[in-house]
């Protein structure tokens, strides 16, 4: 029976549901790992995740199907970018297979928590690794934790897409050749201050450029951009100190193989943002977000596509996306993993 909860009023936050993984790496291997119904981690003081930020962590969804099933979308890539980022940070990787049944058990316990069709919410999933056992001396921890918790989470736009008003920020994102690709809570840390800065002066998200030469466009905290050109090409920044998106990376997809267009993959230089037809945000969160207006210390672009609305191209691309993900678009060999 699905728990007595008001899906449309849900926002993007924490709930505990009833199961969560977790499973414990020492003396060089995994233990068995399992459900657990208790919320709360107990670690030591000095733990390396508390000391030196030895932790990273991935998103994804679960979505009920018109024919009640529940399914994930490519988890498969959040299992690899998992290890790209633990061996960056130099914790033991989580195998992909164990990852995904880290995935279908929680999922699975935790069924009456997936917001039914329709209702525009979904079941957040949110895997992470992090140092457990102590350390002092700067080194990476003795012992780590992979643990995994759901969450229902509303629809991402309610009363509509609205188009974003951005800056430029004056911040970097992460260094410039050092861990701007990995899923890492210390590059959202560092991602707090600017981000309030942002929103004080009234801009909804940071865009930053790269910190060598601030001259190209990287990202902003949490979501990677997407242009449209006039003539209805795709152009996307390709960078190795960008999160390397799954939206993205079937956004990309979605667009030469089922819309047919033309997509460039390159380094895009801030000067030719002004000449873009419709601008956009994408994650795992909203899909794609629209983006209206960008503002920087040198003046402001009023992103073609307007404040109103979401562009046509975007909108097609999101409309396709969505529908894959829901299961009313055939989805490409292996992008959907039916969990129950
Ligand atoms: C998670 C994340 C994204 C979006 O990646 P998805 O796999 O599409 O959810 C983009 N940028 C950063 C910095 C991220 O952490």
């Amino acid at each position: 029976m699905a728990k007595d909860i008001d899906w449309s009023s849900l926002g993007f936050g924490y709930m505990p549901t009833d199961y969560r993984y977790n499973a414990e790496w020492k003396d060089g291997k995994w233990d068995k790992g399992g459900l657990t119904k208790d919320s709360t981690v107990t670690i030591s003081e000095s733990a390396g995740v508390l000391q030196y930020a030895q932790t990273c962590f991935e998103g994804l969804k679960a979505y009920s199907w018109q024919d009640g099933s529940i399914v994930c979308f490519r988890p498969d890539l959040n299992a690899k970018r998992l290890q790209d980022s633990a061996r960056r940070l130099l914790m033991p990787e989580v195998p992909e297979e164990m990852f995904l049944d880290a995935l279908d058990q929680t999922v699975k316990a935790n069924k009456d928590f997936v917001p039914p069709y329709g209702t525009g919410a979904t079941l957040y999933v949110r895997p992470f690794l992090f140092g457990s056992g102590p350390v002092l001396g700067v080194s990476p921890a003795p012992s780590f934790t992979f643990r995994l918790f759901v969450s229902p989470v509303g629809p991402y736009f309610k009363g509509g897409i609205k188009p974003l008003k951005i800056c430029v920020s004056d911040y970097d994102r992460a260094a410039p050749k050092g861990t701007g690709h990995i899923k890492a809570g210390l590059n959202y840390a560092m991602s707090l201050y600017p981000g309030d800065v942002a929103h004080k002066n009234g801009y909804a998200e940071n865009m930053y450029l790269d910190a060598a030469t601030r001259t190209h466009v990287e990202e902003t905290g949490g979501a990677n951009f997407i242009f449209v050109t006039k003539d209805g090409r795709i152009i996307t920044p390709k960078s190795d100190t960008i999160l390397p998106s799954i939206t993205r990376r079937s956004l990309v997809y979605v667009a030469e193989h089922y819309l047919g267009l033309k997509v460039e993959e390159r380094v895009v230089p801030f000067e030719e943002v002004a000449e873009f037809e419709e601008i956009g945000l994408c994650g795992t969160a909203a899909v794609i977000s629209p983006i209206g207006r960008i503002d920087w210390k040198g003046g402001s672009i009023q992103v073609p596509s307007g404040m109103d609305e979401m562009g046509p191209v975007l909108s097609k691309l999101r409309s396709t996306l969505t529908g894959i993900q829901e299961g009313t678009i055939e989805a490409p060999e292996g992008w959907i993993r039916k969990i129950c």
